[in-house]
């Protein structure tokens, strides 16, 4: 691939969004120095910031910049107490985040889930349950499914003279948005440790029937990489019995957006787990989309608290899907385990308890992370 310049839309956002996404700007930086790439980094107003600019959550010029880059890199939006007289439409939840989702067809949502071995005391899980570590991937479609199928809607219906309102949601799957979502978490897993396990209902959904006959059809071209099917109750069950059998969990948007949260919970902390959404390959690129799991959290906003390693992370997952660049993925990914193993902590993974933590702020963190890459 030739290492041209990589064009990065750097949208912060709102609440703890510019702090984060300072620390991750300052560690891209870093990679650019040790492994000779340049960023092109243009940042813009997103959310309430871009309501604030623009008038918008999502102004023209922003959306003009994302498509001229070739990745994303998101804070978050949103903030509960802002303008309640702006309607829902206009709040930077479904007017920005929403919005690019769909623009950008991002119909493959990535999220790692990793927990530090110096970290287990942020797991719920007793230690028994966390085995040699929690490693998982889930991979979630993003644009099909009950979220989006037609007809939807709430009605007023007169049966047998009763009088009631029915509300109506509608799933829906058809064989190319299943397969083009099973390739994903099948590649996923050839590097990783070559296991799927296919989340579904298939004992009593017809979109579960299809499901598995589809991913079992694409499963067969990866001979390398074992395949094993799973009912969405039974997992949900095992994710907190046994979390370390998975390696890429693949599921449906429903499922998927439940699972994720599940599994994230096993990661102790929000501020650790970054995530990325994936539209289709063009060219020798993947348009993606890189934000952490969390929001804006407004509680600790603008004080210096916040985790960085979510953003910090997610640059990783953008150097590694959409740039192809490995190495500096994982020299990311290696000084962040660096800096947690030297005891580094923010307040959402501090504990007293371990003499060797010592507390740190969002920008103090940021920096170790920089110096140690
Ligand atoms: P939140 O994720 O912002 O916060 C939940 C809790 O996790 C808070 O206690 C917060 O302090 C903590 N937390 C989150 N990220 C952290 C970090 N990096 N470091 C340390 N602690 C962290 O969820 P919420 O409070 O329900 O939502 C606040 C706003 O964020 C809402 O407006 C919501 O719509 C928005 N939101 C946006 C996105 C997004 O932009 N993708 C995602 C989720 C929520």
């Amino acid at each position: 691939m030739s290492l041209n310049v990589l064009k990065i839309a750097a949208l912060a956002g709102d609440g703890i969004g510019p702090e984060v996404m300072r620390e991750a700007v300052k560690v891209l930086h870093a990679v650019e120095k040790k492994h000779a790439i340049t960023f092109q980094i243009t940042e813009a107003p997103v959310g309430w910031a871009g309501i604030d600019a623009a008038g918008k959550a999502l102004p023209d010029e922003t959306l003009t910049l994302c498509r001229g880059s070739e990745a994303i890199l998101f804070g978050s939006v949103g903030l509960p107490e802002r303008d309640p007289t702006i309607p829902k439409e206009e709040r930077p939840e479904r007017a920005a985040l929403l919005r690019l989702r769909k623009e950008f067809g991002l119909f493959a949502n990535l999220r790692p889930v990793r927990l530090y071995q110096t970290l287990a005391h942020t797991c719920p899980l007793q230690p028994e349950r966390q085995g040699d570590g929690i490693d998982l991937l889930v991979v979630r479609e993003l644009t099909g499914g009950m979220y989006f199928g037609q007809p939807k809607k709430t009605e007023d219906v007169e049966i047998d003279g009763v009088k009631f309102r029915r509300a109506i949601d509608t799933m829906v799957y058809t064989t190319p948005e299943i397969e083009r979502i099973a390739h994903v978490a099948f590649q996923s897993a050839q590097s990783r440790r070559k296991k799927v396990t296919s989340i579904d209902k298939a004992n009593v959904l017809e979109n579960g029937v299809l499901w598995r006959e589809v991913v079992t059809k694409v499963g067969a071209q990866y001979p390398d990489v074992v395949l094993e099917h799973m009912f969405v109750d039974n997992g949900a069950m095992q994710l907190m019995l046994r979390p370390t059998q998975f390696d890429v969990m693949l599921c449906e948007n429903m499922f998927g957006d439940i699972l994720s949260d599940e599994a994230a919970a096993l990661a102790g902390s929000l501020g650790m787990l970054p995530s990325a959404s994936l539209g289709a390959r063009s060219g020798e690129r993947t348009f993606g989309f890189y934000e952490p799991a969390g929001g804006t959290a407004p509680d600790i906003a603008g004080k210096n608290l916040a985790n960085p390693i979510a953003q910090i992370l997610s640059t990783a997952l953008m150097l590694r899907y959409t740039f192809g660049l490995n190495d500096a993925a994982m020299a990311i990914e290696n000084a962040v385990g660096q800096a947690i193993d030297s005891g580094l902590r923010t307040g959402d993974i501090y504990t007293a308890k371990d003499p060797a933590a010592r507390r740190i702020g969002t920008a103090e963190m940021g920096s170790a992370i920089a110096a140690a890459i």
